[in-house]
């Protein structure tokens, strides 16, 4: 593939295009992440500043008389040492957690933990708050209003927290998704160049069987085509040419023109059939009588090559398949005829129909020559010959066999083959018994064959 500049340029681009979107993908899906995990923690830190700001409210409210000034009670509360603080206001010395009570001037009356510098005093609305001290630190903070016990606005109690170890946290998480992506997006680069190159082996490997089929073609038309032109040349060069040489050389342009037209006829089926728009006629074939018409019809060939040719029906009522008749005739024929060609004068062919569950078998088996374990699979592919000089004595272009099992793929069967050099050939079709269906029942009549 890679040879093949246009191959390995479209292994390229698509490897570019699968690798894009998945690293497009991978971003997204990393972004995603990142803003779930830093969701998760802004909530669980509001949930958690909300807790410790509302159990403080609660029980520095209910002392609070004079608006804007703090009790004995509630300023002992923020004077004694931090050691013993630590039972009564355990949450704000857990963590980085500060408590601030602002007055509705919002000077700041007392304060309670770790104190950040140069914090702004920000009294009353917005609730929630985001704030950096002088050294740039961050901090999250509640603020909530404050009412005596008649209920006059006593002034604010802000509690916050700060973001260091969030921001730390939330830094590591971000430092490993931008590692982690250049390293996903490398690996998903190489798996996309390896895709790329598997999704394109199945169009490669058709593109190089049509380029052996059209050379192979070629090849095959060529031959005929100079045999054809040199009896012309030579024909147009003699100036008086006698009728009994005319005739010799039309009757050789016209042996050549058939075989010509055999193999374009050959090459358009196999095209056509390669293309599904072959006609499988949906008619209900006899295999009886097509084995009895054919052994009828290549008896000829059968005695001018010395063979024994015969038909052996194992079955006692006539089988029938739902198929093209035509190409039924085809089939058979062509490993009749092989089987014919393929073996030693006083050899036999015997074509022998049988039955086996709902499928119905041909076997066309002969004394031939047999075929070598190396080419039994290959024999099915075009222009394919085990010995091509002898192919080509008998008129073989190497279709028959293609052609054949294009015919049996196309009814829903299978063709194999079974042989042993020097003893002869075994050639099996199983097709499904002709069981009309309900869309082909319409299309299903007997036909005869003239
Ligand atoms: P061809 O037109 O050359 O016969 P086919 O496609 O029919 O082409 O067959 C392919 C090759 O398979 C033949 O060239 C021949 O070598 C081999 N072959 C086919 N049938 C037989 C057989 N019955 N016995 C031995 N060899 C066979």
């Amino acid at each position: 593939m890679q040879q093949n500049k246009l191959f390995s340029q479209t292994r390229w681009q698509l490897a570019i295009w699968y690798a894009s979107v998945m690293s497009f993908i991978l971003g997204l899906l990393g972004f995603g992440v990142e803003r779930a995990i830093i969701h998760a923690h802004w909530q669980t830190l509001d949930r958690e500043i909300e807790v410790v700001a509302g159990t403080l409210h609660d029980d520095v409210e209910k002392d609070l008389r004079q608006p804007g000034r703090l009790e004995p009670t509630i300023q002992q509360l923020t004077q004694i040492p931090q050691r013993d603080k630590r039972h009564v206001l355990g949450a704000i010395h857990q963590g980085d957690y500060y408590a601030r009570f602002l007055s509705l001037s919002g000077e700041n009356v007392a304060a309670l933990g770790f104190l950040p510098d140069g914090l702004p005093l920000t009294p009353g609305e917005p609730m929630w708050q985001t704030l950096t001290d002088s050294q740039g630190n961050r901090y999250h903070q509640i603020s909530l209003s404050l009412h005596t016990q008649d209920n006059r606005p006593w002034g604010y109690i802000q509690v916050g927290r700060s973001l260091s170890d969030v921001d730390a946290y939330l830094a590591n998480v971000k430092l490993v998704l931008l590692l982690g992506l250049p390293s996903a997006i490398m690996l998903v680069a190489v798996s996309s160049w390896w895709l790329a190159g598997r999704a394109m082996q199945p169009v490669y490997q058709s593109y190089q069987q049509i380029q052996q089929f059209t050379a192979d073609a070629a090849h095959e038309l060529r031959t005929p085509l100079a045999a054809l032109s040199a009896t012309v040349e030579s024909a147009l060069r003699s100036p008086h040419l006698p009728e009994p040489e005319a005739r010799e050389i039309l009757q050789t342009v016209n042996r050549q023109n058939q075989r010509l037209t055999a193999l374009v006829a050959d090459l358009l089926l196999l095209s056509r059939m390669e293309r599904q728009s072959l006609l499988v006629q949906h008619q209900l074939c006899c295999l009886n009588d097509i084995i009895s018409d054919l052994v009828e019809e290549l008896e000829s060939l059968a005695l001018a090559a010395a063979v024994t040719l015969k038909a052996e029906i194992k079955v006692y009522k006539p089988l029938q398949i739902v198929g093209d008749e035509e190409q039924m005739y085809r089939l058979v024929t062509n490993l009749m005829v092989n089987a014919i060609q393929y073996t030693h004068t006083g050899g036999c062919v015997r074509a022998i129909l049988d039955k086996e569950d709902d499928r119905a078998i041909i076997r066309v088996v002969d004394t031939g020559i047999g075929i070598a374990p190396e080419h039994q699979q290959r024999i099915f592919d075009r222009f394919y010959r085990v010995n091509s000089d002898r192919s080509r004595m008998t008129g073989g272009s190497g279709l028959g066999l293609a052609i054949a099992m294009a015919i049996v793929q196309a009814h829903k069967g299978s063709l194999e083959v079974h042989s042993e050099l020097g003893k002869g050939s075994t050639f099996t079709v199983r097709l499904p018994l002709g069981v009309a269906t309900g869309s082909a029942r319409a299309d299903i009549q007997p036909r005869d064959r003239d």
